[in-house]
């Protein structure tokens, strides 16, 4: 059992979560109600207010309102400092956040402290540091002075998958928020709660109505309907992705796209083995698997298949299944019922399709975590570019070992997918690694790394349909602005009329 639970405290106090609209929880009596549970033990953790779509349009009115009257209005420099701010308030809460979200997500909280808390204050940080890198410019175009200036778009939809809730609060709101744009988020409903306090701990510094949320299935569709929200950011699976696409078509709603991928890992046969499997480890299972950028397809060259297989299931059978709030554990449950079910649904296709099992590890028999929601990590040899479980993404801790007989044939299995988030190259060659690297049809590619620490900074998003985008990156501001051109005479010169004289 974990250390002491420094959430319980805000659990008690408030069991039941509103939307939080104008920098206060609204009143949750008599509203919709859906319950979170512990992902270890199965047990309520809090209920949360599903809004309705009345209260999401309120949510997004307050939003603009606060866009108008106050976040717009100020300069660049007096955004950062309340950035830094909010950021200043989530390191003081980092470890509360980080135990939050093992709880709901059911990921170790020694990574959620590492990576997805660290990533949501250094988020604001870095989008504060750089929030005055987006300014106009005097077009000289002889008579003709053209005055270009990038505006906000006003109120962003910012809807977010379950899974690492801190970073994609971050990575949404903060670019949004540095060049003047206001935001309503709208969390994954299997895991609404950090994004809530985080949310509140950000209000305790913002104006209120900046950063509003409403949870719920039903206002992720409400808000991208409202004809007020002029920005979507979407993060979430291709075929929400496609729906929330038609739902903006109706008011023509610019929106960005993070998707699913069914990522490769190519070891080529001139790869370090020992850090070939550490970092297929790490690609495939950090997070339990449930990452988008998984590297579920390990495309493993002939000459080293069987020996990187024996190596990747001892490895693999080290890693620790168990209570996320455990410093030792490595692999968590799954968010909730349906997704463990969903992927134990993946691991019986798997078996039908032909697929062997290399591996099969066990559930965690404590009393206290039998009704959590465990999968056991299973590590499938032999898999073929055909099966299901090759093509499909499971998000969870299911590896599927696939051999290429040379280069050619590992980059073509690792194109032969719809997605085409990110892939992997392990090999000592490196410049043999960026010949396929510039071939591989992908947003990102690592190369004898496979780390989860430093996007930030540098870009990250999809091809294909993992969508597009890009996020982290000091480009993400010009996403969340547009041009509008002023043109003045210039005084230089007569400036052409029509019908000409
Ligand atoms: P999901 O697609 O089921 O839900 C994502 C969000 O969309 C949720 O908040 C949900 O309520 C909302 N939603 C559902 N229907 C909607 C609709 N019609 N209109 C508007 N919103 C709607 O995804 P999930 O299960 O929460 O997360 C897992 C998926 O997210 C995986 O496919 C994973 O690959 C993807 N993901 C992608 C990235 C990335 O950056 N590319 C990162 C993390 C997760």
């Amino acid at each position: 059992m974990g250390d002491t639970r420094l959430s319980d405290d805000l659990l008690t106090t408030r069991s039941v979560w509103g939307s939080l609209i104008a920098g206060a929880f609204r009143d949750p009596t008599g509203a919709d109600l859906f319950t979170v549970h512990e992902s270890a033990t199965g047990e309520p953790l809090a209920q949360v207010v599903a809004a309705s779509s009345g209260e999401v349009a309120e949510a997004v009115e307050d939003s603009r309102r606060a866009y108008d009257q106050t976040w717009r209005r100020l300069s660049p420099r007096e955004r950062a400092a309340y950035m830094r701010e909010v950021a200043a308030r989530f390191r003081a809460h980092a470890e509360e956040l980080g135990e939050l979200c093992a709880r709901e997500v059911g990921k170790p909280r020694r990574d959620a402290l590492r990576v997805d808390v660290v990533s949501s204050h250094t988020s604001f940080d870095y989008y504060a540091g750089i929030a005055d890198t987006v300014p106009g410019q005097i077009v000289d175009q002889g008579p003709i002075e053209a005055r270009v200036t990038y505006e906000p778009y006003g109120v962003v939809a910012a809807i977010l998958p379950f899974n690492w809730p801190p970073i994609h609060f971050s990575k949404k709101c903060a670019p949004a928020l540095a060049v003047g744009n206001t935001v309503v988020l709208k969390p994954g409903e299997q895991a609404p709660l950090t994004v809530l306090r985080l949310a509140e701990l950000a209000n305790e510094v913002l104006p209120p109505g900046v950063i509003n949320v409403v949870s719920g299935i039903g206002a992720g569709p409400a808000l991208v309907g409202h004809p007020r929200v002029e920005r979507i950011s979407f993060t979430g699976s291709t075929a929400t992705g496609r729906r929330v696409l038609e739902g903006a078509a109706k008011n023509l709603t610019y929106a960005t796209m993070e998707l699913g991928g069914k990522n490769a890992l190519l070891v080529l046969d001139d790869a370090d083995l020992d850090q070939a499997v550490a970092v297929a480890i790490e690609g495939m299972f950090y997070n339990q698997g449930e990452a988008c950028t998984s590297t579920s397809r390990i495309v493993v060259e002939e000459p080293l298949y069987d020996e990187f297989a024996r190596r990747f299931v001892e490895a693999t059978a080290r890693l620790v299944v168990g209570d996320p709030l455990d410093e030792t554990t490595d692999i968590g449950p799954m968010v909730d019922a349906r997704q463990r079910d969903r992927v134990n649904h993946y691991i019986e296709v798997g078996l039908e399709e032909g697929a062997t099992v290399l591996y099969r590890g066990d559930v965690p028999h404590e009393s206290r975590l039998t009704e959590g929601y465990f999968v056991t990590p299973v590590v499938f040899g032999d898999v073929t570019a055909s099966m299901t479980i090759a093509r499909e993404e499971i998000f969870g801790p299911v590896a599927c070992l696939m051999r290429a007989a040379d280069d050619e044939r590992a980059l073509a299995i690792a194109n032969d997918s719809d997605y085409g988030l990110t892939a992997a190259i392990c090999a000592r060659d490196e410049s043999r690694a960026a010949r396929l690297a510039e071939r591989l049809e992908v947003g990102m590619v690592f190369v004898n790394n496979y780390t989860r620490r430093t996007y930030i900074g540098s870009p990250f998003g999809g091809v294909k349909a993992s969508g597009f985008g890009r996020e982290y990156a000091p480009e993400t501001l010009h996403e969340f602005v547009r041009a509008k051109n002023v043109r003045f005479p210039s005084g230089r010169g007569p400036v052409p009329g029509w019908p000409p004289r």
